[in-house]
C-alpha cells in the first residue's frame, strides 16, 4: 500500500487519539485501488512503526466488521513491514507517484458528492482536481471538550500488558480549524469548503503553537495555500468522508497532491 495521506489526529475513547490512514492498495497488475486502514493510533506506534507519507508499507488487512465503505480495513500491524532503503525508510519516488496516482483522477468533487447521496457506501476516497482555489478560512478550534480530555487521560494511564504507561504526550487541540474554498471540475460546481483534516497542519500548528494569531495563519496560508496552489503546480485534493452515517455525506480533504506543472502527463496528449 501506497500511503497518500494520514489525517489528523482526533480524541478517541479506546485509543487515546486515532488517525485515519488512506493510501493506495499497489495491485498485482499494475492498477491501484483506494484503501482507507482506520482506527490508528498513530501517535502510539512504536517510532520504527511511525511510517511516512509516501511510503510504501505491507500490512494484513481485515474488512472492517463496522464500516460498510468498500475501502475501509482494519490493519494488523503485527504484520507491518516497511522498505528500507540502506538505513532509510524509503518513500515512493515523486516521479513514480504519477504512473499510480493520476488514474485514480476522476469524478469531481461534485460527482462524489452526489454518489454518496445516492449510496451511503458510495466512494469515499478520491483524488479531485481543483479549479479555482478562494482564499482559506479559519475559525477558532476551541480546547477539546472535558469527556474527550477524560477520556484520552484514561486510556493512557491503563498500563499496557508489560505494565507500562503510555507517555505520549497528550494531544494537544490546535489553534484553528481551517477550511479550503474552492470549485472543482464539475461544470455546475457552485463550490466546496472542506476542513482540511492532515497532519501536516496539526503539526504545522503545534510546532508553531508560540506564534501570534497572524503569525499562526500567515505561516499556514504559506503551507496550505500559496506553495499548494500557484502556476508551478497542478493542485488535487486527496478526500475522503466520515464513517458516521450522519456526517457521511461531508468529504474532508485530508491531503493535497501537486505534480510540478512540466512534469505534466497530459502533454503526452498533445
Ligand atoms: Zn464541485
Amino acid at each position: 500500500m501506497l500511503i497518500t495521506v494520514k489525517a489528523s489526529p482526533e480524541p478517541s475513547k479506546s485509543y487515546g487519539d486515532t488517525v485515519c490512514v488512506a493510501g493506495v492498495r499497489l495491485n498485482e497488475d499494475g492498477t491501484g485501488s483506494w484503501v482507507r486502514i482506520y482506527p490508528v493510533a498513530f501517535r502510539h506506534l512504536d517510532t520504527d512503526q511511525q511510517f511516512k507519507k509516501f511510503e510504501v508499507i505491507e500490512v494484513e488487512l481485515a474488512r472492517s466488521t463496522k464500516d460498510a465503505r468498500m475501502e475501509s480495513f482494519r490493519p494488523n500491524w503485527e504484520t507491518l513491514s516497511r522498505q528500507r532503503n540502506g538505513g532509510e525508510f524509503k518513500t515512493y519516488p515523486a516521479d513514480a507517484r504519477g504512473p499510480v496516482l493520476n488514474p485514480l483522477i476522476g469524478p469531481t468533487m461534485c460527482d462524489l458528492r452526489a454518489g454518496v447521496e445516492a449510496d451511503l457506501n458510495a466512494q469515499s476516497l478520491g483524488l479531485v482536481e481543483v479549479r479555482e482555489l478562494k482564499a482559506l478560512r479559519f475559525e477558532d478550534h476551541g480546547p477539546w471538550t472535558r469527556a474527550q480530555v477524560a477520556s484520552m487521560t484514561a486510556v493512557m494511564s491503563q498500563p499496557d500488558i508489560f505494565g507500562e504507561v503510555d507517555s505520549t504526550p497528550i494531544l494537544i487541540a490546535p489553534r484553528y480549524k481551517v477550511h479550503y474554498d474552492y470549485v472543482c471540475m464539475s461544470s455546475t460546481c457552485r463550490g466546496h469548503k472542506p476542513r482540511i483534516l492532515d497532519m501536516e497542519l496539526s503539526a504545522l500548528q503545534y510546532h508553531n503553537r508560540f506564534k501570534s494569531d497572524d503569525g499562526l495563519k500567515a505561516i499556514i496560508t504559506q503551507k496550505f495555500h500559496t506553495e499548494m496552489w500557484n502556476e508551478k503546480v497542478r493542485t488535487y485534493f486527496f478526500v475522503g468522508n466520515f464513517g458516521d452515517i450522519v456526517k457521511r455525506k461531508n468529504f474532508s480533504v485530508l491531503g493535497i497532491y501537486r505534480p510540478k506543472r512540466d512534469s505534466d502527463y497530459g502533454a503526452t496528449l498533445f
